[in-house]
This record gives C-alpha cells, structure tokens and sequence, in this order.
C-alpha cells in the first residue's frame, strides 16, 4: 500500500461488487477510505463474469443512493413473473409483481456490467475516496491479526470484501466453516425462440435445479443450472447444440427452440459459515462473511444487507457522536454489525439449506406432497 498517502480512516479490500460499493458507501459517509480495489480480469477463476444477478428492490434501492443505477437503468430486466415448478409429479406456482404491487420482483443484471456501473461511479470522483489498484501484498498483513484491535493496515476501521478465499477472514483468526453441496453450477447464455417477457422460470428436476433468467435482450437468457459433479462434466463437455437441445428439453421447451451464446462455465457449490461476521477492527461484508446455495438469487443480496447494516450503525454513530472525532472502528459499532449479521445471516443460509434439502429430497411420499402444495398455491392465486 502507498505510504506516502495520508492515512485513511478506513481500508476496503476487495475489488469486487461488495468492495466497490463498501468504499463508495463510506467515502459518502464522510470517512477517508482508501479502496484496495484491484481491477477485475476478462475471466475470473470463479467464472463470476458469466453469472447474471436477480436484484432485490431494497438492493437497487441502495444502488440509486449509491449513485450507480443511473449507469445500469439501460442494462436491467425487470423480473415480473416467477415461475417455480417440480418436473416430477408435475407442480408449479408462480409469483406476479402485480400481486405484489410492485413493478418488479427484481432486476436482472450481468456481472459485468454491475461491475462496469460502480467502476464508473468511483471513476467519475467521491471525495474522500482514494484507490490503489495493487491487491494486499504479504508485507501489508505481517501482524495484521496481533493489531486488530489497534490500526489494522493502518486504518481504524477495515472492511474485509474480498470474496469466498478472503485472505483477510483467514488471517484474522475468526471461526468458519465450509460446506460442501456436492454439487456445481452450471452458467450459460441462450438465445430463446420465443421472448422471455420478463418471466424467470425455475424447475426442480431429478437431473438438478435449472433456472433460466431473463436479460436485457427480450429473447436472451441467463441459465444457472445446479447439478452434481457427473452432470456437471456431460454439460461441460457437450457441443453448443446438444447443450441447447438439452436444456430446451429440461425446461420443457417454455421459451421454444434454445440456441446456446456462450461456453458454459461451471462453479463449485459451497456454503461458507463464520462464527462472527468481526474480528477486532475487521467487518466481513459479502461473500468474505458467508456463502449461500444460488437457488433463490440471494448471495450478492445478503452482502448488500451486511453494507446496509454497517452503513446504519455507522451513521447512528455520527449522529450521536457528530462527524469530527468519530472513530469508525470503535468497538460500540462493530458490536452492534455483529449482532445484526449473527441473527440475519444465518437465518438466510440455514434457510436455504433447508430449502434445498426439502425441494432436492426423493424420500417417499414427500415429492407428492411437494406436489400438492405447489399446485395448490398456484390454483388459489388462479382463483383470486
Ligand atoms: C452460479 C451463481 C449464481 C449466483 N446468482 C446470484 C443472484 O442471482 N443473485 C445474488 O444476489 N447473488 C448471486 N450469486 C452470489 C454472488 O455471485 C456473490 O454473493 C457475489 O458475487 C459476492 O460478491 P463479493 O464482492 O462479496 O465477492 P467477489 O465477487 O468474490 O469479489 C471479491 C473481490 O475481491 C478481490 N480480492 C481477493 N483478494 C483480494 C486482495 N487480497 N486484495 C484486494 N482484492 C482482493 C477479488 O479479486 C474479487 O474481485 C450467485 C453465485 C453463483 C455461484
């Protein structure tokens, strides 16, 4: 890191979403922060460039503050429709925006282009906001877990955002844990026959949970396809069109005739538990804190109620305690993150789980009731 600078009050280390937007969300706060934010390659080793995300509304909400919707608005679907379905017995239920009063059930956005929308809102200049692009070398962390409680990377406050591996969870000494799902998603693109009209489908099959997601262009879809390890490679290995003629056939041809734009890419599922989401002056945002099952969307979201989180107890304390001589790491703050996070990011990934052991279970009896349910939601919501 640049000594020469003066010292900031607080380091971000990450240069993913998370990061990015922690830096932009402090630097607003009027905290010096300085972002250690390397640019992300063409091709991330966690393929993390192929995925599309469904944004929740409290997270564009929180983009718009941010002042990075503004470089999305033209990129975004909305989602208007969800449905869920069981291939076998067949089920299904749906979820209309309208029935909830809303425009949009969510936002679907690529990797890319969220990434591309908060590199332009930093670019364009936050004051207070300083940017070095080289990651964290070994001599920046040399005692970095004996100075937690002090000046961690010489800052009072630090907030870990560097993702699944983050070498600062690691270094910090804190508990966490690593489920495997014995299972990898699948990520592709494909042109659809008929237009995707806003619609995100969903099916519960014996081959896996498929989800084929609505983008920008109106016959363009985003397929995240959670499978083991023996589907996985035959995905992989397949040639575009019996890729497309395969995923077609599991969707039950909904969008007609696919048409494969991309190489698949397939990621290893893994769900990431710590014990406390801080360690001395550290705060873990995003994926750094937690990983989630991608069957509800919900990864990125849950990181961006982390930065909420921390934003909220951030300005309380600047209320309370004005702007100058507010001490962002103090212990007061980071207690009050942790205690948030310890209820509401485990009630999300042991949700989830739960979620996927009930829907992916063959034990008898239960893919009927599964069966029952679902289509009873979907007659009652036909019927109002
Ligand atoms: C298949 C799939 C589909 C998904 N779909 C959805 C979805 O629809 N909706 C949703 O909400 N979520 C979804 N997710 C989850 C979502 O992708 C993640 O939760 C999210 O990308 C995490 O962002 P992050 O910034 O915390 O971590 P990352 O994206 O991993 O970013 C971490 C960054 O830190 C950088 N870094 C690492 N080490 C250092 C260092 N020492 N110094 C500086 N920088 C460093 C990395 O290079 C990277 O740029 C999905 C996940 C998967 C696997």
């Amino acid at each position: 890191m640049n000594r020469a600078q003066p010292a900031p009050s607080a380091v971000v280390v990450g240069g993913g979403i998370l990061g990015s937007l922690s830096a932009l969300a402090l630097s607003r706060l009027g905290i010096d922060t300085r972002w250690v934010g390397p640019r992300e390659p063409a091709q991330r080793d966690d393929a993390a460039q192929a995925r599309a995300y469904a944004l929740a509304p409290s997270t564009v909400r929180l983009l718009e503050r941010l002042g990075v919707w503004g470089h999305l608005i033209d990129t975004a679907q909305p989602v208007v429709r969800m449905e869920i379905s069981q291939v076998a017995p067949r089920a299904r239920f749906d979820v209309l925006a309208a029935d909830l009063g809303e425009p949009a059930l969510a936002q679907m956005v690529v990797h890319a282009d969220l990434m591309a929308a908060c590199e332009a809102t930093v670019e364009a200049g936050v004051s207070g906001l300083q940017r070095t692009e080289a990651p964290l070398a070994e001599s920046d962390l040399i005692g970095f877990r004996d100075n937690l409680a002090h000046r961690p990377l010489g800052a009072s406050l630090v907030v870990a955002a560097d993702g699944a591996q983050s070498v600062l969870r690691r270094r910090s000494g804190l508990l966490w844990s690593r489920r495997d799902y014995g299972q990898q998603a699948v990520v592709a693109a494909f042109r659809t026959e008929q237009p995707h009209g806003g619609v995100a489908c969903q099916w519960f099959g014996p081959a896996g949970i498929l989800a084929l997601l609505p983008l920008r262009d109106p016959q363009v879809v985003s397929m995240v396809f959670s499978v083991g390890h023996a589907t996985a490679a035959t995905l992989m290995a397949a040639s575009p069109q019996d890729l497309a003629a395969r995923i077609g056939s599991e969707s039950g041809h909904r969008f007609g005739e696919l048409q494969a734009l991309s190489e698949p890419t397939a990621v290893p599922l893994v769900m990431i538990a710590v014990n406390r989401m801080v360690a001395g002056r550290m705060a873990l945002v995003g994926d750094a804190g937690h990983t989630v099952h991608p069957l509800a969307g919900l990864g990125l979201n849950l990181g961006m109620q982390d930065l909420l989180a921390l934003e909220a107890q951030l300005l309380a304390a600047q209320t309370t305690q004005g702007v100058k001589g507010f001490d962002p790491g103090a212990g007061r703050i980071l207690r009050a993150y942790a205690c948030n996070r310890a209820v509401a990011v485990p009630t999300v990934q042991w949700g989830l789980d739960a979620l996927y052991r009930f829907m992916s279970s063959s034990l008898p009896g239960l893919p009927a009731a599964r069966a029952w349910g679902m289509q009873a939601i979907h007659s009652l919501k036909g019927s109002t």
